[in-house]
């Protein structure tokens, strides 16, 4: 039975749906441990087998926000400072996570986050793990904001 997970930023500007047929506790759940994830308390939620749709309300106030190998857009809202997800384009799809922490209940559904030190892997090494479990996604720019 598939469900959708909502999230949203703190004003609503940016917000995120994901679709899946997982149970909450059954979906990857990592914290990564780098200083920017670190300081957003940031708990990356994804199913490699769902969807998620991200939608921005005003463009304007998007900033897609590059660091380390700069492979990555992360996700961040201009007016409230809310980090709700992040997407990369592999092999021609993009794919996404999401902060888990912007959804109901601050998503304690999904559990305890298992930490993650990717800070080693080369580019392809990190391609390769996000193909294997990020979430295939869509960003779409509502045309009026
Ligand atoms: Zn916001």
């Amino acid at each position: 039975m598939s469900k959708t997970i909502q999230s949203a930023c703190h004003c609503g500007n940016l917000q995120a749906a994901m679709t899946t047929d997982k149970e909450p506790g059954d979906m990857w759940l990592h914290s990564c441990q780098c200083d920017f994830c670190r300081s957003h308390n940031m708990r990356s939620l994804s199913d490699c087998e769902g969807r998620i749709e991200i939608r921005v309300r005003d463009e304007s106030r998007l900033n897609r926000y590059h660091f380390g190998m700069g492979m990555v857009d992360f996700l961040i809202c201009e007016n409230c400072g809310n980090y709700i997800g992040a997407v990369q384009e592999v092999d021609g799809q993009l794919l996404g996570i999401m902060n888990a922490n912007l959804t109901e209940n601050e998503g304690k559904q999904f559990g305890e986050a298992k930490q993650a030190f990717f800070q080693t892997e080369t580019r392809e090494q990190r391609s390769a793990r996000r193909k294997d479990v990020w979430t295939p996604a869509t960003l779409s720019i509502a045309s009026v904001p």
